[in-house]
């Protein structure tokens, strides 16, 4: 039970500020899981610098001479969030048996680490964790977030409501995950895919203690409209159920002139056309646009861009 290696993956984006007191924090978890031989002594914490400009590697860099289980990747340049996640198991899944993804800025209680080993343990291949409460998250936060589960919901992809990417999985599930060759990455959505016996652990959220949010409104939006066009085809249904009724309206209006015309009233005619004008115009501009959102991702993909490029591997290089 205690020979499974367990790797922590955590991606790191201009967090110089966090990561000494997420070094140590991370690190007691780690030691202590070791002591009670509940994972392997060779766990490892991997950082991975998400193309920091900040002092952030040269920390890790630091923390990997003074701590034996500190170890890190760094990018050639800013990825985001998922693509490190993605790297970090990636890398670690070679030589791990268990890996972990929180983030670095201690928002996810670390102690539910603990938790999520155990259940592991008791046969669970994906463990997530999910707040019970977001006090600490802004009221247009939260009713954002809750907005957006419900329409994911609807719109019949699968989440785990209040579940980020602060989880745990094992070697297989994280082996799974990957065979998922998309270049737009949107993991809450993707692990549900992935399958095997699932727990949940549950948490209180906390304030982040230092630096600010990598995540303005504007990525967060991208994160979002990412999420439901890489998951669903919905919008091209409505687009479609649109331009029906759109027709339908455009019969009766048909239906509506043709009387008019054979009971001898003067169609003036002007009025019905240039609004006919403006509405299917803008119908086709939605349509368009939806359209663009769909060939635009096809483009994406076709090219088989690497999802990231490593600059330095400090993990594997421990095995060689
Ligand atoms: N992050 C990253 N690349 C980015 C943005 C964020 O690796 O381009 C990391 C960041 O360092 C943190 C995690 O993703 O560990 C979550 O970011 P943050 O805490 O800023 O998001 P929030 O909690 O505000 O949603
Ligand atoms: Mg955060």
């Amino acid at each position: 039970m205690g020979n499974d290696i367990l790797t922590v993956v955590v991606p790191c984006y201009n967090e110089e500020e966090v990561l000494p007191e997420t070094v140590k924090e991370l690190g007691g978890i780690l030691q202590g899981l070791v002591a009670e031989k509940k994972v392997a002594a060779n766990s490892k914490l991997l950082f991975v610098d998400d193309g920091s400009h900040d002092k952030t590697w040269p920390l890790i860099q630091k923390y990997e001479q003074e701590f034996g289980y500190v170890t890190g990747i760094k990018f050639s340049r800013n990825y985001g969030h998922q693509n490190a996640l993605v790297a970090g198991l990636t890398v670690a899944s070679k030589h791990s048996d268990i890996m972990i993804t929180i983030d670095a800025d201690l928002q996810d209680d670390v102690n539910a680490i603990n938790e999520m080993v155990d259940q592991y343990h008791a046969g669970y291949d994906v463990v997530y964790g999910v707040r019970n409460n977001r006090d600490t998250d802004s009221a247009f936060k939260r009713r954002t977030a809750l907005a957006f589960y419900s329409l994911m919901g609807k719109l019949g992809v699968e989440l785990v409501p209040n579940s980020a990417d602060y989880r745990l999985m094992s070697k297989r599930a994280v082996e799974a995950l990957l065979k998922m060759k998309e270049q737009n990455l949107f993991l809450r959505g993707m692990v549900p895919l992935v399958g095997f016996p699932t727990a949940k652990v549950y948490y209180a959220r906390k304030e982040r203690f230092a630096g600010e949010s990598k995540y303005p409104l504007k990525k967060m939006i991208k994160f979002a409209v990412n999420g439901i066009t890489s998951f669903s085809t919905a919008p091209i249904k409505l687009v479609m159920g649109l331009g029906l009724f759109i027709v339908m309206v455009g019969i009766i209006f048909f239906i509506y002139s043709l009387i008019s015309k054979l009971t001898g009233h003067v169609v003036t005619g002007w009025t019905s056309l240039i609004t006919s004008i403006w509405v299917l115009g803008g119908v086709q501009l939605i349509c368009l646009s939806v359209i663009g959102e769909y060939v635009g991702k096809v483009f994406i993909e076709v090219k088989h861009r690497p999802r990231f490029i490593i600059e330095q591997d400090d993990f594997s290089k421990l095995f060689n």
